[in-house]
């Protein structure tokens, strides 16, 4: 099926008017610094949703009659993008906006793409809160503040270092520079 007219089908699933939306592109080559298994992306400051077409969800997406799981999965990944569009890089409230999608699309908290998603989720979130750590602990380093004590207030925040969820199950990180 015509990689425009899916993307159309999604959309539509999504039940969000072509105005409502970020603009969207397809891909068809994923860029070099684009993870493996990322299915769609944000550019820091672009604005724009970019959906690979060559991945399983995509490839095995089709227009109706009845919505199949992969089309409903592309209209939450497209709905994913859209927060950070809307709200910045903010992975839980990405996640969230998807997860809430699924829901309202039908999906049950219980199927195997929803807890897929949610897996996900977890994995990213303690990703970017790792690297925010990280990130701090450098600009500390570049400026020590031997007076304060370190960022005061993140202690909880931070939780464990690595989740009970397999690293290997998800592999990916996103690279810095995209969302
Ligand atoms: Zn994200």
């Amino acid at each position: 099926m015509d990689a425009a007219a899916v993307l159309v089908c999604a959309l539509n699933l999504l039940g969000r008017s072509a105005a409502s939306m970020p603009p969207v592109e397809l891909l068809v080559h994923r860029p070099p610094d684009v993870s493996a298994n990322a299915e769609a992306f944000v550019r820091h400051g672009s604005g724009t949703i970019s959906v690979l077409t060559d991945t399983a969800t995509f490839r095995s997406a089709a227009c109706g009659p009845g919505p199949g799981t992969s089309l409903v999965k592309l209209a939450s990944i497209l709905a994913h993008e859209a927060s950070h569009v809307r709200d910045g890089p903010g992975e839980r409230l990405a996640y969230e906006a998807q997860l809430r999608t699924l829901l309202r699309l039908g999906v049950h908290p219980k199927s195997r793409l929803y807890s897929g998603v949610e897996a996900a989720m977890r994995v990213a979130v303690a990703n970017q809160q790792r690297r925010e750590k990280q990130d701090a602990e450098a600009a500390l380093a570049h400026h020590p503040e031997p007076t304060l004590p370190l960022l005061p207030g993140t202690s909880d925040r931070d939780g464990p270092d690595e989740l009970p969820t397999s690293r290997g199950q998800i592999s990916g990180t996103t690279p810095r520079g995209l969302w």
